[in-house]
């Protein structure tokens, strides 16, 4: 199954050849700033497979080793890559033209997250990252 998106003006286009390695909510505080969203529904994408099918993303560095990747005309952060992770590509799944294909499975860094926003779901919580990832 190929996933496909993109950002809202149509300027960048990606595509991923191979399913997700994980999918979660993401709580922290730099996901939170840099979407304008209280909580970050994403898909860890393996990198092998993942590719823009129109357009050059821009690039900011969020933190030492944090790139986030977005459309420099309408603004939309399309995905999340950490350089201690190399192998996978974190995409925003509101940027998926499918979202229902990649259902959360978790929280992370929930110690950081909103506490007036209550999801009611029964997915595994942790406070910092995915235990055995980075
Ligand atoms: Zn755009
Ligand atoms: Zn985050």
């Amino acid at each position: 199954m190929n996933y496909k998106g993109g950002c809202l003006c149509g300027a960048l286009r990606y595509q991923a050849e191979r399913v997700p390695v994980t999918t979660g909510y993401c709580h922290c505080s730099l996901c939170r700033r840099s979407t304008g969203a209280p909580v970050v529904a994403f898909a860890s994408f393996p990198i092998d497979g993942f590719t823009y099918t129109r357009g050059t993303p821009s690039i900011y560095r969020s933190s030492p080793t944090g790139r986030r990747e977005f459309c420099n005309q309408c603004g939309t952060q399309i995905a999340y890559r950490d350089l201690d992770d190399p192998e996978t590509v974190d995409v925003n799944s509101g940027t998926l033209d499918n979202i229902e294909h990649v259902e959360p499975t978790h929280h992370i860094f929930t110690a950081d997250g909103v506490r007036w926003l209550n999801l009611g779901d029964h997915l595994p919580r942790y406070p910092q990252g995915e235990p055995g990832k980075d």
